[in-house]
């Protein structure tokens, strides 16, 4: 296993940043992201997630000389065609520049009601994240994370981010905007390595792939 002592998280979402945090606590690693060290955010011009997460991954690691993790993720709405899909965070950017979510869910919700799915059967939905691992010397690596889910209006709780409010986890009460963060990781639930959330779940597979045991 190449070793990593030094990780730059390859983003400037602030929440996506903080679930990184969390998640490599437990770790001896060091930790910096995109926007501490000031790098360019790369224009997400792919129509996959793989495609998305290996330009962040490889920018960062290019601009920074450091393994960089990426995470390209987004909402999958089964009534939608899988939208708003690669484009989740484009369905939040508001007119004049910056992103509002509730008027994302907003849009999400107008778009299933224009579809007359009112019952959770019709409502299904998932996170996926996909992360890309880029190292110095040009391989990537990919670690994929999926949660299944129904949509909920109106949205539920303050916690989280984007999406959070309106995504109720199959076989839970409360949506990921209603739980505490080691409650959406899976930490407190006794799901062990696996994790609950789609970020957690990827990260799970990378963790154990690449930083082995926690410190
Ligand atoms: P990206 O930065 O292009 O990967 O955009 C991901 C989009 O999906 C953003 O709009 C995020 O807010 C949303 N998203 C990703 N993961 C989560 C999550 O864990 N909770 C809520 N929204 C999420």
């Amino acid at each position: 296993m190449r070793e990593l002592k030094k990780l730059l998280i390859a983003t400037h979402n602030s929440g996506k940043l903080a679930e990184f945090r969390d998640l490599l606590a437990p770790y001896d690693l060091e930790v910096t992201s995109a926007g501490e060290l000031g790098l360019n955010e790369p224009e997400e011009t792919g129509t996959t997630f793989e495609d998305n997460a290996r330009t962040k991954a490889v920018a960062a690691c290019e601009a920074s000389g450091l393994p960089s993790l990426s995470d390209d993720s987004g909402l999958c709405v089964d009534a939608l065609g899988g939208q708003p899909g690669v484009y989740t965070a484009d369905w939040a950017e508001k007119p004049g520049g910056g992103r509002d979510y509730l008027m994302a869910m907003h849009k999400v919700e107008d778009a299933l009601s224009a579809k007359r799915a009112t019952t959770p059967d019709k409502r299904t939905a998932r996170f996926v994240a996909m992360l890309c691992l880029a190292w110095p010397d040009g391989e990537v690596e990919y670690f994929k994370g999926e949660v299944e889910g129904t949509l909920v209006w109106p949205p539920r709780g303050e916690k989280g981010h984007g999406y959070d409010p309106v995504f109720l986890p199959d076989g839970y009460a409360q949506t990921f905007g209603e739980m505490a963060t080691g409650a959406k990781h899976g930490w407190e639930a006794g799901r062990g390595d696996l994790g609950l959330s789609h970020r957690a779940r990827a990260f799970a597979k990378f963790a154990k792939e690449k930083l082995g045991a926690a410190a």
